[in-house]
């Protein structure tokens, strides 16, 4: 497949604190970066409200969506480049559907989809298919070309080669998110040896495998991976300040539900309030317009509205206590009378809030992780599972681990000062006496 504008006269270059250079010598990868729909990932935080426990971690889906397009050019244009499993024409495929893997993010978007009930897969689909600039640029190769595009992204593109360099459990995108949020939040996980995994990649008919001989590097990976998850992704401080997040937006829409007035009106969210948002309507919502409107609503009428965002925006988080669903239902059904007691709504005050992580597992069909197992090429042509293999990765393989916290906002409780009793009720509940 070519695209009419062929290769750039002069290549153009990024510069990128991860991988140095990101490199563009094909015109449809430069025009796709020029979209209004990918220039919208600049407004959108990689890793959400983690800027507020890292503070560099401010960097946005821009960085990491060109970041998974350069690995994957890495890996097609000086790993497979030239080796009979490797087939050219899927290289332009490869490339857009890197670059555009996570277009149809929204602002917060962990937060908006559970409290909104959207997707953000199904608007990548939506605006690679519609009638959007990236579309049109896109149909400039063939008129089915979108329509491949979106099929890599939904992994259910017939070449599983080219879906695998995109979505597995050792994919372009899993290899720049962990160096790229290690790099801005400062922490000493998260790095591995990439060069050397890429070095040893290998395309197979079904999927991209491992030279043996790189075993340790991909050991490390899936280490460096569970570290990331447990001390950067669900740190119970992000998960905080995404707790009042989820409850602003929770709040809003009921106040809108009930026709409570707005000093400052939400347009911007009528639709997805009522539960009707188009294409339009959602590629207008960036992380911007939300900071906005929680910066003006710190001076709404509705009390709980106004304190959760000033909460938000001034960092006044809830404080938190590790909470066992199975075995503290009770205490968690006296605290919820307490604080009706105290005034202060449960609903919006008393969050238990859970995560949950698998760092590797091997094919189990039908089940959550549906990302493919990493294999390994062995020196007499073998291709076997990783955790056979590797002992440390057997050790960590398929264990899912839970984590549930109470979420509570400790300041409020301090506050009672007329209602001593309920205060101390209250305090020795969380302090588990
Ligand atoms: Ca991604």
């Amino acid at each position: 497949m070519t695209y009419p504008g062929g290769k750039l006269n002069e290549e153009k270059v990024f510069k990128d604190p991860v991988h140095r250079y990101i490199h563009v010598r094909d015109t449809i990868i430069w025009e796709l970066i020029g979209t209004a729909e990918f220039q919208r990932l600049r407004r959108i935080r990689q890793l959400g409200t983690s800027y507020l426990t890292f503070h560099g971690a401010e960097h946005s889906r821009f960085n990491h969506s060109l970041g998974v397009y350069e690995i994957v050019r890495r890996i097609i244009d000086d790993v497979f480049r030239d080796r009979p499993q490797w087939n050219e024409d899927e290289r332009l495929l490869c490339l857009c559907a890197a670059l555009l893997h996570d277009l149809g993010h929204g602002p917060f978007s962990h937060s908006f989809e559970k409290v909104f009930h959207l997707d953000h897969e199904a608007f990548t689909q939506a605006i690679i298919l519609g009638d959007t600039e990236v579309n049109r640029v896109l149909r400039k190769v063939k008129h089915d070309f979108p329509k491949k595009v979106a099929e890599v992204i939904a992994k259910t593109y017939e070449n599983k080669l080219v879906v695998s360099l995109i979505s597995s459990q050792i994919d372009a995108d899993r290899m720049d998110y962990l160096q790229r949020d290690a790099y801005y939040t400062g922490v000493s996980y998260g790095h591995f040896d990439m060069e050397r995994i890429l070095r040893v990649m290998r395309p197979r008919e079904d999927q991209a495998v491992i030279k043996y001989s790189g075993m340790h590097a991909v050991e490390d990976y899936i280490m460096s991976r569970y570290q990331m998850y447990w001390q950067v992704y669900f740190h119970p401080v992000t998960r905080s300040a995404e707790v009042i997040l989820t409850k602003i937006l929770h709040r809003a829409k009921e106040l809108h539900q009930k026709y409570y007035e707005f000093k400052y009106q939400p347009v911007h969210f009528y639709s997805i309030f009522e539960d009707e948002i188009s294409l339009e309507e959602y590629l207008k919502l960036d992380e911007s317009i939300v900071m906005f409107y929680f910066q003006a609503w710190q001076e709404e009428d509705d009390a709980i509205l106004a304190d959760l965002c000033r909460r938000f925006m001034n960092r006044n988080l809830f404080k938190y206590i590790e909470f066992n669903p199975n075995s503290q239902m009770k205490m968690w059904m006296e605290l919820n009378t307490l604080f009706k007691k105290a005034g202060i709504n449960p609903d919006y005050y008393l969050v238990v809030d859970s995560s949950s992580d698998l760092p590797y597992d091997f094919y189990r069909p039908g089940e959550e992780e549906e990302r493919l197992p990493i294999h390994l090429l062995m020196p007499n042509d073998e291709v076997r599972e990783l955790s056979r293999q590797s002992e440390i990765v057997e050790a960590i393989s398929g264990k899912k681990r839970t984590d549930h916290k109470l979420y509570f906002p400790q300041d409020l409780i301090e506050q009672l000062s007329s209602k001593r009793k309920v205060k101390e009720q209250i305090l020795n509940l969380l302090k588990g006496d």
